[in-house]
């Protein structure tokens, strides 16, 4: 059925696996080396070359990159960074104020605990950035870390094995390590104005789904940013401010904040303390869409993970392929699911002054743990509020006038400083490397990256995705289909075929689109320990991973109950 679905798609790259041994090289098909360390990798790289150990290119140096160079290292892979820096998000998309959301127990390798792990704050950007570089540096990944080195391009170059069709491309017949080079990449560096090329056997997408590339409004002609006398700026370039830049920027200033996801909310924080004092000003959040955000990780004294993190809560929500006894105790138990959700809600809405803001969500609070949009408010948040330093407006569209911004009432907000908080373009960012068919076939009719366990696009030869799908720890759900992928490509285990892969995510893209409207954002929170066994099945492990059955029942899961053992 997804097969045929894909018909369409699949047609270029059929005649692309068919024209690819014609291809012509690019004139410098070979990497150029451009220092010393990198003429010793290039050598390293000749010597696997005769050796026959496949080339490994992991491309992005945030927490899925790392994960994925730890968890290949005995393939020596090259990871490009396009930035001076590892880190990601945490390094380059954090404001002064931007803290994890999950607690540090959480958000923790398997094999490489917090030093301070039983802090409850959450730590800051700068310490997981900390962390990271710890991580990095035990288990010795700097050596294949190659910073400023991004990635511009990348050309399909396989073809052998793959060439009876597309669907051996995974699966039996098909190997996820190309026997020759699969993928050119091609990656530009400070040193260096030319694109340099060099081949690998597979390829690892880590370039992450925020930052780098902004999603922006669009506007009719004349009621856009040109129009406005003042400065407009997305969180992506408000990231780039040092503190005292940021706080000159809206200190006294007139500041309209566009978004109510966690980063405007940081945003109208900083905004707020900027203007404390006699000259300030009440920054205006402009609100689309209202979401549920919580104070703390725990509801009425009960800590958050009871709701959602253990098999027994997980136990009322739908998973995919749940067969017809589950999906009648999920119908029966739908009252429960719906009950939870709603205490949640009433629990927020009688801490939180939503009402007296306008701010309490019409949707089901599930809704938004579903779409890992639940966002953990700043302590002071509604404190600033209360004390008039943000307000906030709802409007379901805006554009500008000269003097600030309009809103669908045609009410006119004035402002010195417009914010756009407006997200990001994560795919996008990977369509702009990747060549055609793939470019096309990215995401699906859905607008979901069709991703088998979260990692392989089942048309997408020796190539995988890791962070591209969401659950309440980013970094467990990388970390764990690293792990995954180290065995698949160990040769540990097979893919099934494409067809399979296909019925497999068009199941999840199901359960994902009738538990919550958001589902575009590709997140498994409600069925993640499910989708954990599933991998650990196929890896051989157990997946009941706790010591007794009350634990398997009430406790949460987290990357501690997928560390490695020996025996494995
Ligand atoms: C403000 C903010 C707060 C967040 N808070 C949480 C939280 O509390 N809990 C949680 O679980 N998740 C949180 N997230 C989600 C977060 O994105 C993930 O937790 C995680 O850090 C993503 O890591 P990543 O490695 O997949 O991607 P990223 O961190 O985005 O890393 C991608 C890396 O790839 C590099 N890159 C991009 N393009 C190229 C190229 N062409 N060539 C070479 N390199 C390239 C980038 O420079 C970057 O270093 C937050 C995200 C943001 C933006």
């Amino acid at each position: 059925m997804y097969i045929l679905m894909h018909f369409t798609c699949l047609l270029p790259f059929v005649c692309l696996l068919i024209y690819t041994p014609l291809m012509p090289c690019p004139p410098s098909t070979t990497f150029v080396p451009f220092s010393e360390r990198e003429r010793e990798r290039e050598r390293e790289r000749e010597r696997m070359e005769k050796s026959g150990t496949p080339r490994v290119a992991i491309i992005g140096g945030g927490i899925s990159g790392l994960a994925a160079a730890k968890e290949l290292r005995w393939l020596e892979p090259v990871l490009f960074e396009a930035t001076d820096s590892i880190g990601g998000v945490w390094r380059h998309c954090s404001f002064r104020s931007t803290r994890l959301q999950t607690p540090r127990p959480d958000y923790e390798f398997s094999d490489y605990q917090w030093a301070d792990r039983n802090d409850p704050t959450f730590p800051t950007h700068s310490e997981i950035l900390e962390y990271l570089h710890g991580y990095a540096t035990h288990f010795d990944l700097w050596r294949f870390i190659e910073l400023e080195t991004k990635v511009v391009e990348i050309r399909f170059v396989g073809h052998g094995e793959t060439k009876t069709g597309f669907t051996d491309l995974w699966g039996d017949k098909g190997r996820p390590i190309a026997d020759g080079p699969a993928w050119e990449v091609g990656v530009v560096t400070p040193r260096s104005n030319t694109v340099q090329w060099c081949k690998f056997e597979f390829v690892v997408m880590c370039i992450g789904k925020y930052g780098d590339v902004p999603n922006l409004p669009t506007f009719p002609r004349g009621k856009g940013p040109e129009t406005f006398l003042g400065k407009v700026l997305h969180s992506l370039d408000y990231c780039k401010l040092d503190d005292e830049a940021a706080k000159s920027l809206m200190k006294g200033k007139k500041v309209v904040i566009i978004g109510y996801k966690k980063s405007a909310i940081d945003l109208a924080v900083e905004c707020a303390e900027a203007n404390h004092g006699t000259d300030g000003q009440p920054c205006t959040m402009v609100i689309r869409t209202l979401h549920w955000t919580v104070p703390s990780y725990s509801i009425s004294g009960l800590p958050f993970f009871l709701f959602f993190s253990t098999r027994l809560s997980q136990f009322l929500h739908e998973r995919p392929n749940q067969g017809l006894f589950r999906s009648l105790a999920c119908h029966l138990l739908s009252p429960l699911r719906r009950g939870v959700s709603r205490f949640i809600e009433s629990s927020l809405t009688w801490k939180l002054p939503l009402e007296k803001y306008g701010l309490k969500p019409n949707h089901p609070f599930v809704e938004d743990y579903a779409s890992c949009q639940m966002a953990i408010l700043p302590e002071n948040f509604f404190a600033e509020a209360d004390e008039g330093r943000i307000a906030f407006k709802r409007s379901s569209r805006w554009c500008f006038w000269e003097g600030g911004v309009v809103l669908d009432d045609n009410t006119k907000l004035e402002a010195d400083v417009v914010l756009l908080a407006t997200g990001f373009d994560g795919k996008q960012k990977l369509k702009s490397v990747l060549p055609e068919p793939f470019r096309g076939l990215i995401v699906d009719s859905s607008g979901v990256m069709p991703l088998y366990r979260g990692t392989i696009h089942p048309l997408i030869p020796h190539m995988a995705f890791v962070g591209y799908v969401e659950s309440v720890s980013n970094l467990h759900t990388s970390e764990l289909r690293c792990k995954w992928l180290g065995r698949l490509l160990r040769g540990h285990f097979k893919l099934p075929g494409t067809g399979a892969m296909f019925r497999q995510t068009g199941a999840e893209i199901d359960v994902m689109k009738r538990t919550t409207r958001f589902y575009r954002r590709h997140c498994i929170s409600t069925f993640s320990i499910n989708h954990s066994d599933d991998m650990c099945e196929e890896m051989g492990w157990s997946s009941w991973r706790k010591r007794s059955w009350l634990a398997e029942l009430f406790s949460a899961y987290n990357n501690q109950d997928y560390k490695e053992d020996e025996s494995q």
